[in-house]
């Protein structure tokens, strides 16, 4: 077994997109608006191709299919998770996911429940989480009248804030933020409103106003929960940003070598900022990787900040 799986990111290019993913972390990308990368993904979307090692020039997804054994012999028809880095060099739509009981019914998919944290924000970025309507009839009146300014709940981020986004909570990504997502895997985006923008074909994106009704909690109840506790740790900190049903995510803030135990099928783990290695492995922001089952635990050598996301 291999221990550790390195895979190549896939990018995707969206209107909203710009040339920070390049800027900031080096990556190689398609066009100045490149909105995504799909740095760990088995999703049929973006399947990350390994990159080196045992398993070079495989999917992730065949990984997960063929040799179980690496993720703890999880049970699943797919690997679970998915971590991004997305770059909003504008406005991402006015959005919201299903449930994994909505989307297996109507899309025969995973449900979408996801969690940013926030790695840049330019002055004055904001943030759209929920919304003020009391009734579905409130919602449902706001969206017919395009009433999104007086209905949606917006709010200034900066750098290092966290969010936790259950399924059926309406929200944006808004221009000029650079955001750490880690989610279910799966693809399914009911758009709402996408502030009645065109391509260069001069056509608006297709809405999912039904679904996105149906799937929409009301009424909006925040989930904005205690102050964040970082404990120390072996030259840092250790942070405990959520757990959900889906996965939870811990960050290490490192100023030295640290060891990280992992008793967990896999471990998704990403350097935000900063550099150092990994096992001996130069790392820098940018880089990603899944520590397998078997690897009972890894060392962390740097002056970096590195996101650890599991099941
Ligand atoms: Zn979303």
């Amino acid at each position: 077994m291999s221990g550790i799986l390195w895979m190549d990111p896939v990018f995707k290019e969206m209107i909203w997109g710009g040339s920070k993913l390049k800027e900031v972390y080096g990556y190689n990308i398609p066009s100045d608006k490149t909105g995504e990368c799909w740095a760990l993904s088995a999703h049929k979307n973006g399947d990350c191709v390994i990159s080196e090692g045992e398993f070079v020039g495989k999917k992730l997804s065949e990984l997960w299919n063929d040799h179980r054994e690496l993720f703890g012999n999880l049970e699943g028809d797919q690997f679970p998770l998915l971590v991004k880095i997305i770059d909003a060099n504008n406005d991402l739509s006015v959005q919201v996911h299903p449930d994994d009981e909505y989307a297996k019914e109507h899309e025969n998919s995973l449900g979408k429940e996801e969690c940013w944290y926030v790695l840049g924000a330019d002055e004055g970025t904001k943030m759209v989480m929920g919304h003020h309507a009391k009734t579905k009839e409130e919602l449902v009146e706001a969206i017919e009248n395009d009433n999104y300014d007086s209905l949606l709940n917006a709010f200034p981020v900066k750098e290092g804030d966290f969010f936790t986004i259950p399924t059926g909570t309406i929200h944006a990504i808004c221009s000029g933020s650079l955001i750490y997502e880690a989610q279910q895997s799966s693809d399914i985006t009911y758009r709402v409103y996408d502030y009645h923008r065109v391509d260069d074909k001069g056509n608006e994106r297709e809405l999912h106003v039904r679904q996105s009704i149906d799937v929409t909690n009301v009424p909006y109840v925040s989930t904005a929960g205690d102050d964040l506790k970082a404990e120390s740790i072996e030259n840092g900190t250790k942070t405990h940003m959520t757990t959900t049903k889906y996965f939870q995510v811990d960050k290490y803030d490192l100023t030295g070598v640290t060891t990280v135990k992992n008793d967990m099928p896999f471990m998704m783990v990403s350097v935000v900022s900063g550099e150092g290695t990994l096992e001996g492995k130069a790392v820098k922001a940018g880089s990603h990787c899944i520590v397998c089952a078997d690897k009972k635990e890894f060392v962390l050598d740097g002056t970096m900040t590195v996101m650890v996301c599991t099941i």
